[in-house]
């Protein structure tokens, strides 16, 4: 498949799972694979069916992880027990497997408390996978970087022929962006956050953000060096941001692309690897 029908086809997912969050769809199914997505800033659950068609989902903004690391084990295990509840009932099935991801490079870290976490809530643990590897179960870049800008952290998977060559992550996301804001414009954080996130908002803060998504750019191409990346995919719910792949792509001087909705690109690839 080509890189832009596969771009065409994470978008047509995505819609699909923006409208499931929205409104579940009952389909009978021998099977539901839930996709967890325990991140910085949002917790989101990706049900698919069998056809591995999303079929429901939620999010919900939380403070139980920090860059990949469980800061609330039980805070976590609740929320995501009760999201799984909430989805359970809409769905009138038990959900039985889930897959997660974390940040790579923190596996060895803190990959066992994320697995505690989703067992913990009640679900068969199938797969444990680096968020932007995952998004490549969507996105299927044959040869480049996916690059995942989350809520506190910035990870990359290299692809060459399909294949993952390398897998990084630093700290530095979405969170970095509304403390600057937040500085910038005298604001507390809560409200700098909601503030960055509005659509409306994003031309305005476009510059004053520039310096910061300049650092994330130097963190890719950090992770970038020695490996022949010809483009850039990006994305995480950072990469909503209005122009952010502009200033990424100049800085880095990859091209650099992002599809119609980045934020659910990770979730819903967690799912297919259930
Ligand atoms: P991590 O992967 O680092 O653990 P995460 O999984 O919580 O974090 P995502 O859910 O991919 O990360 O993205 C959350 C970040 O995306 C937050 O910082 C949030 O403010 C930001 N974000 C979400 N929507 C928008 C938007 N419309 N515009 C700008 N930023 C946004």
């Amino acid at each position: 498949m080509s890189e832009e029908l596969a771009f065409a086809e994470c978008d047509r997912l995505v819609r699909e799972f923006e409208q499931v969050i929205k409104k579940p769809v009952k389909r009978s199914s021998s099977i539901y694979y839930t996709g967890v997505d325990l991140g910085t800033a949002c917790v989101v659950l990706a049900v698919l069916d069998e056809n591995r068609r999303p079929v429901a989902g939620a999010y919900r903004y939380a403070d139980v992880v920090r860059d990949g690391m469980v800061v609330d084990y039980i805070g976590a295990i609740r929320l995501v027990r009760e999201m799984k509840e909430e989805l359970e009932k809409k769905l009138e099935t038990e959900l039985l497997y889930a897959a997660a991801a974390i940040p790579p490079g923190t596996d060895a870290l803190d990959g066992g408390a994320i697995k505690n976490v989703v067992q913990g809530a009640g679900f068969e643990i199938t797969a444990l996978l680096d968020e932007p590897t995952a998004a490549n179960q969507i996105l299927k870049i044959q040869n480049g970087a996916v690059v995942d800008i989350g809520g506190g952290t910035t990870g990359i998977s290299i692809l060459e022929n399909g294949q993952v060559i390398n897998v990084d992550d630093e700290a530095t996301g979405g969170t970095h962006f509304s403390l600057v804001l937040a500085g910038a414009y005298k604001l507390p954080f809560s409200e700098a956050e909601i503030y960055k996130r509005d659509k409306k908002n994003h031309k305005e803060i476009l510059p004053v953000l520039k310096p910061v998504i300049e650092k994330v750019a130097s963190i890719i191409s950090r992770q970038a060096e020695g490996y022949n990346v010809q483009g850039l995919y990006l994305v995480g719910g950072t990469c909503c941001l209005a122009g952010i792949e502009d200033i990424i792509g100049k800085k880095t001087g990859i091209p650099t692309y992002k599809p119609e909705n980045p934020m659910f690109v990770t979730p819903l690839g967690i799912a297919m690897s259930c």
